[in-house]
This record gives C-alpha cells, sequence and structure tokens, in this order.
C-alpha cells in the first residue's frame, strides 16, 4: 500500500468505527503517563465532547486520534487502518486526506489572505490551484465567510479567524473533524458560533470529536467522554445513528 485511500461510503454501514481504542496508553518522557489504558470506540458520524480538567490527557488523546502522534501501548485504529501498520508516510497519507483539525490558537498564516490560507487545507491532495482556491471560496461561504475571502488574518476578528480555520479543517472533507478547545480564545457569542458551525457541519455529516475543558459547553453535546488522569472514567456511549429527520 503507498498511501490509504478514501474509505468507502458504505464504511457506516460496515460497521468499522472511525476510531478505535483499545487499551491506549501513552507515556512522555519523564513517566507522565498521559493516557492510561484507554478503551474508546467511535462511529462514523458521531458529535462527540471529550471533557475533563487541564491534565487530564484530552489533548493526548486528541493527539493520537489525529495519528500526530503514536501509542506508548495498545491499538490505535483510524479511519479503519491501525496505526501500527502503517509506515509515517502512510500515516501522514491518512492524515492529510482524512482528518481535519482545528486548535485553540488558531494557526493562521500572517500575511496570507484567508482564500489562500483555505485553500491550502488541499496542499497535499494533489488538487490544482485554481481549484483549491475556487472550493475554498466554497468553503468559506459554508462558514459565512464569503464577505472576507480577501483579507488577511489579522482583520478579522477571533471568531472569522475560528471559522477560518475551520473552512480550513473541512475543505477536503475529512472523515473526521477534531477540535482542540476551539473556543477557548474566544468570547462567549464568538465561542458560541462557532460552536454551532461545528454543529452544522455534523449535521451535515462529519464525524466532529470537540476537546474542552468547559463543562457547559459540553453539556450540549449528546455523548460526552470524560477524562481524568489520563483514564477515561465516563462515555455516556455513542449517539443513535442520525435519523435525516434532525435539524
Ligand atoms: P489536557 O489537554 O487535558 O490539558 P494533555 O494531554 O495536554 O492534557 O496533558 C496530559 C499530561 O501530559 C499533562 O501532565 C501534561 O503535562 C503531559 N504532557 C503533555 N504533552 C507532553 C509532552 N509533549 N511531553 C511531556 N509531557 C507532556
Ligand atoms: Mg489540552
Amino acid at each position: 500500500m503507498t498511501s490509504p485511500s478514501p474509505a468507502d461510503p458504505s464504511a457506516p454501514l460496515s460497521g468499522t468505527p472511525v476510531v478505535e481504542f483499545a487499551a491506549v496508553s501513552k507515556t512522555y518522557p519523564g513517566r507522565v503517563t498521559a493516557v492510561d489504558e484507554a478503551d474508546l470506540v467511535i462511529q462514523y458520524g458521531e458529535l462527540v465532547a471529550v471533557v475533563g480538567h487541564s491534565g487530564s490527557g484530552k489533548s493526548t488523546v486528541l493527539h493520537l486520534m489525529g495519528t500526530l502522534d503514536r501509542p506508548s501501548r495498545g491499538r490505535v485504529a483510524v479511519d479503519g487502518y491501525d496505526i501500527a501498520d502503517l509506515s509515517d508516510g502512510e500515516v501522514s497519507a491518512l492524515r492529510a486526506q482524512r482528518i481535519g483539525f482545528v486548535f485553540q490558537q488558531f494557526h493562521l498564516a500572517v500575511g496570507v489572505p484567508v482564500l489562500d490560507t483555505v485553500a491550502d487545507g488541499l496542499l497535499y491532495a494533489g488538487v490544482p490551484l485554481r481549484e483549491r482556491r475556487c472550493r475554498a471560496a466554497d468553503a468559506l461561504a459554508r462558514v459565512g465567510l464569503d464577505h472576507r475571502i480577501g483579507h488577511l488574518p489579522h482583520q478579522l476578528s477571533g471568531g472569522e479567524r475560528q471559522r477560518a480555520a475551520v473552512a480550513r479543517a473541512v475543505i477536503g472533507e475529512p472523515a473526521l473533524l477534531l477540535a482542540d478547545e476551539p473556543t477557548g480564545n474566544l468570547d462567549s457569542a464568538s465561542g458560541a458560533a462557532v460552536l454551532e458551525l461545528l454543529r452544522e457541519l455534523h449535521a451535515a455529516g462529519t464525524t466532529v470529536v470537540v476537546i474542552t475543558h468547559d463543562r457547559e459547553m459540553a453539556a450540549v453535546f449528546d455523548r460526552r467522554v470524560e477524562m481524568r488522569d489520563g483514564r477515561i472514567v465516563a462515555d455516556n456511549g455513542r449517539v443513535l445513528p442520525r435519523t435525516g429527520a434532525e435539524r
């Protein structure tokens, strides 16, 4: 296998989860066990909050789900691929094609117009520049930023920057959208708007995992996975498959 191919659209029916952790532990140098024997299954189409205090291991879980890091022990499978079976190049390809990330700090390149920043989300997908820009304009419209495509990041509000980051994350139509404290740097109104955007993307079919230390924010999610000291201490189970009647 040279690079993972996009999953069969029938994947949700086949029962293959988008994320599967079996007894996953991650120990950092210095012997900090950030994640301790975690078992977790997330199905395609779910909307999940991972909640816990600072230092409980949430970001480490996101890094493992996002294939940014490999576990010290246990098995991590993403989009049907056991990460241990893949080379670093194959893992990078899987990540580029199938996973989108949103971080608290936005990570928008300074001095790069929003349209190009979002278009860069397709850089590793082999899409020609013209089409990248075209699709970036569509993605920006989807997050309500069609009137800001020529703006530079510093000309945007925090909420707009995060919406641009979400557009960049979803432009490649990832199987899995991972957001680590996406509202952490936003005022409550902008944060609520970003949260609503993530819920809209979920309603349109994207699997979304949001990490937060904010219990109030987590409360609006049907499924909540709670972490404490590296362990998953509560998981109210997966939501029922969406019926199409919702929203
Ligand atoms: P959270 O996102 O819930 O705040 P993290 O996953 O970032 O938690 O961190 C969990 C624990 O692992 C903390 O004790 C943290 O200090 C430690 N940790 C996180 N990243 C590293 C790293 N790269 N090297 C060493 N320790 C780390
Ligand atoms: Mg964190």
